[in-house]
């Protein structure tokens, strides 16, 4: 007796194993957090349940924007190739919504098609109607980007007059849906069209709960002139300060996203720099991913608790008898004060609670008598998942990004070209120039360097910090740079400069001059040669 007892004891509290995070939060889902959602009807309220392909599914990424602010043409940059059922104009021709994924065989499949197949995540899409489903597709390729992402083209939102054009469908429910799986939202602006029309400032409001997930492109930024940029900007930013909860923490990457010449060229090294931050941010999505799905499920355990707590507390006001109507109408009117109380007997913060104008209206069409009331033991499960089983997933993920780091990188498209040429941003270029080659980079205006080291006097070969600071200061570089230059140059430390020390010196004070950024530590590459063993 006493040991079958201690038996199922060890069962019970050993943790189970996990093949990997995603593994993890597909068996927490469906066996502690589904229970407690379908108990209390979450689906018809919130987000229909979670399938395999939504956990298993590559990192998405959603572009939205008005008309005309390039979106498909930023796919097509980035994949530098079409993708089948590609338009491209200045009109509104992207009519759908396009998941581009990959697939060794290039093809459509339509929105009808791809709601039943399993293997998809998009099934839930369904609940949209036909006029989305005649409106949504997938274009397939071969292309080593999408390999490692999905990228969804959404329609152009129109402005003013044109939008008055009724979609037929929800389109805001439809982008909420996407905002709520993908790992990256990225919002187009055009630099020189700039405006927010009433569906798109809806269209942001409909992700507004996914902050995190979005950054900003102001694109097209090559066409206007440099205080034209500035001003489009500070409006851009005060835009979406209306839009936005917090829009100070959204990163606006300003760009020329296509592969026609600059128009104006000025800020040709902003854009590169530009361009190289975002590229970095959608390089590490694969590697976030498992981060991402275990945020989302967290963020959707506590709305489940939360949607838990409230239709308990309207099954508990419900009479057993008479006057059920009056009490569901007098119930929806005071929801306020439900929120309320749930509130503070249970410590949740006001941001946890859905919309209260939606869920007036969803309440109407439930009969509050078929609600539940609370039951402990399901609340418990999805607690005990927060508390504990989410913080062991939370361990596996580095351990899990380090493993797959090489091969979860997006590679190919327009990520190998800034990796692999000289034209990526940082290649060849500054701190990095000759980081390749055998000859070391300083030597090559040795000769300058040395005739001016000769005449500082050195002693044993060497020159004093106060003779090179004499001759450092004319480059006209403030003293902190300058400060910083002598301490990369010093590589052995001992306050003075040999020659091989001062050509340093003098290579990173003409990076400086140069426009570059001044490394950290030295790159090996930089070190003499003759110090490299230091
Ligand atoms: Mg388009
Ligand atoms: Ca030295």
């Amino acid at each position: 007796m006493k040991r079958w007892l201690s038996g199922d004891d060890r069962r019970r509290r050993e943790p189970e194993v996990y093949d990997s995070v995603v593994d993890g939060l597909k068996r927490l889902y469906r066996s502690k957090l589904h229970p407690l959602e379908e108990f209390y009807k979450f689906h018809d309220f919130h987000s229909p349940p979670l399938d395999d392909p939504d956990f298993d599914a590559k990192p998405m990424v959603l572009l939205i924007g008005q008309y005309s602010t390039g979106k498909t043409t930023f796919i097509r940059y980035l994949l530098e190739q079409d993708f089948p059922g590609i338009r491209i104009g200045p009109e509104p021709t992207t009519d759908r919504f396009i998941a581009v994924m990959y697939s060794e065989q290039e093809g459509v499949i339509p929105g009808n098609a791809l709601v039943v197949d399993t293997k998809k995540q998009f099934r839930p899409l369904t609940k949209f109607g036909n006029a989305f489903l005649n409106r949504f597709q997938c274009s397939q390729l071969n292309n080593p980007v999408i390999n490692s992402l999905s990228i969804i083209d959404t329609p152009g939102i129109l402005s003013g007059e044109k939008q008055r054009v009724d979609r037929g469908y929800d389109f805001a429910g439809v982008l909420e849906w996407f905002a709520e799986r993908v790992d990256r939202i990225i919002l187009l602006f055009d630099a020189h069209k700039l405006d927010i029309s009433d569906e798109f400032r809806r269209a942001i409001e409909a992700i507004k709960g996914y902050d995190d997930k979005i950054r900003i492109v102001l694109n097209k930024a090559d066409m206007v002139d440099h205080q034209q940029l500035m001003r489009v900007y500070g409006a851009l930013m005060w835009s979406l300060g209306k839009v936005l909860n917090t829009p100070e923490v959204a990163r606006v990457y300003i760009g020329s996203f296509w592969d026609q010449p600059l128009q104006y060229d000025m800020n040709r090294r902003l854009f590169e720099l530009e361009e190289q931050d975002l590229f970095h941010d959608i390089q590490a999505l694969p590697r976030n991913a498992a981060l991402r799905k275990l945020n989302d499920l967290i963020k959707r355990a506590r709305l489940a608790k939360v949607h838990a707590y409230i239709i308990s507390a309207l099954k508990k006001e419900m009479p057993s008898m008479f006057g059920k109507d009056s009490k569901k109408k007098e119930l929806i009117n005071n929801l306020n004060d439900i929120y309320g109380t749930i509130q503070r007997d249970h410590q949740i913060s006001p941001g946890d609670f859905p919309n209260l104008a939606r869920m007036k209206e969803q309440l109407q069409h439930h009969d509050f008598s078929k609600f539940h009331q609370i039951k402990p033991k399901l609340l418990e499960a999805v607690d005990d998942m927060l508390s504990n089983d989410i913080a062991r997933l939370m361990q596996m993920i580095p351990k899990e990004e380090e493993a797959q780091f090489e091969e979860k990188r997006v590679k190919g498209g327009a990520f190998e070209n800034y990796e692999e040429s000289p034209f990526g941003i940082g290649r060849g270029e500054g701190v990095d120039k000759g980081r390749d080659e055998a000859e070391w980079v300083v030597n090559e205006l040795r000769y300058e360097y040395d005739e001016v080291f000769d005449k500082l006097n050195p002693t044993d070969g060497k020159i004093t910090g106060a003779a090179a600071k004499a001759e450092m200061v004319r480059s006209k570089l403030p003293n902190n740079v300058l400060g910083k230059i002598w301490k990369l140059a010093d590589v052995d430390r001992d306050g003075m400069l040999d020659s091989d020390e001062w050509a340093l010196a003098n290579h990173l004070i003409k990076i400086k001059l140069d426009g570059h950024e001044l490394p950290a530590i030295l790159p090996k590459h930089l070190i003499p040669p003759s110090k490299r063993d230091l």
